[in-house]
């Protein structure tokens, strides 16, 4: 009974409209950052909100939908498979660092600082962008628990669960696990960089068979993490992903690189999608901006979905 209602709740909204998805981040742990995000995001009408599986990340969430009245928002639990982009950290071999600082210029999370000459990251802020780089970087894969993240959506009965699979491991045992011990509906992040027309559609049908049916969600990633600006040129490949992904049946969200303009161009090219999940671009434009203020920078965002 409890699969039905959760499949109705989400399903239900895709089929009245599309949504806007709020994407707080797979590597953000900043738990005041969450907050912060999620209230502005809250009051300004965002539908659902993708938070990584950690408990005090969703704590964080929670608490800001609970002041805001928004305890009816969706929430998507995401889940990084080792080697996707999503889950990985900077991290600073001090013997090669000059203290430049031009990496902490770079980063747009504010991740990196320096101190006695060196630079130094901040775990929890950094997404894995990969802006940094510099020889005296490295990228390291932090892997979520599969058994912890399907503890978290059992606990805070999530709404779905986003498993971000591009990776050369085979996603093949995460999403029989995923479906085995969760009820709620799946969705799959593909990256567009990762995965060629033959890989994409090889996987999609795999799931179809593992499920038996086309209920879930292809999150269409088109460059992760690349969202900082408001061109149609930052959001193209997401629109030219949900393109190769949408006559398999599923549902379709469109992400990474994701902007106002994102939604508009999906209608002009008449692709069939879901909504559209902004992290990013979300971010930048209600950094720094007193609370009403952003809101309505959120609201003019949020309403740029149709
Ligand atoms: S990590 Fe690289 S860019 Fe950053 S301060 Fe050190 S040398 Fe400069
Ligand atoms: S630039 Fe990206 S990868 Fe580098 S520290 Fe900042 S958030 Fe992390």
């Amino acid at each position: 009974m409890l699969k039905q209602v959760q499949q109705d709740r989400i399903f239900d909204l895709f089929e009245k409209k599309k949504i806007f998805k709020l994407v707080l981040g797979l590597g953000n742990r900043s738990c005041e950052e969450i907050y912060e995000l999620s209230r502005i995001y809250a009051a300004a009408g965002c539908d659902m909100f993708d938070v990584n599986a950690s408990e005090s990340a969703i704590e964080a969430l929670k608490r800001a939908l609970k002041e805001t009245g928004r305890e009816d928002a969706l929430i998507c639990i995401s889940i990084g498979l080792e080697g996707d982009i999503h889950t990985k950290k900077a991290v600073v071999n001090e013997k090669k660092c000059c203290g430049c600082a031009k990496c902490a210029k770079k980063c747009p999370r504010d991740a990196i600082f320096i101190e006695n000459g060196k630079a130094h990251v901040l775990a929890e802020r950094c997404i894995g962008c990969g802006k940094c780089k510099c020889s005296a970087i490295s990228y390291v894969s932090e892997e979520s628990s599969l058994p912890e993240a399907v503890r978290l959506a059992k606990k805070y009965n999530a709404d779905c669960v986003e498993l971000h699979v591009s990776t050369k491991k085979s996603p093949k045992s995460a999403i029989e696990f995923i479906l085995k011990n969760l009820d709620c509906p799946l969705s799959l992040c593909l990256d567009r960089r990762f995965y060629s027309n033959e890989k994409l559609a090889k996987l999609i049908k795999k799931v179809k068979k593992l499920k038996g049916d086309s209920n879930f969600i292809i999150q269409a990633d088109g460059v992760p993490m690349s969202g900082g600006d408001d061109s149609l040129n930052s959001t193209l490949q997401a629109v030219a992903m949900a393109h190769l992904v949408q006559d398999f049946g599923t549902y379709i969200l469109l992400s990474g690189g994701t902007n106002s303009k994102t939604a508009k161009l999906a209608n002009d090219c008449g692709l069939r999608f879901n909504g559209v999940g902004v992290g990013s671009y979300a971010r930048k434009i209600v950094k720094n901006l007193p609370f009403d203020e952003a809101v309505r920078a959120a609201k003019e965002l949020v309403s740029s979905v149709f």
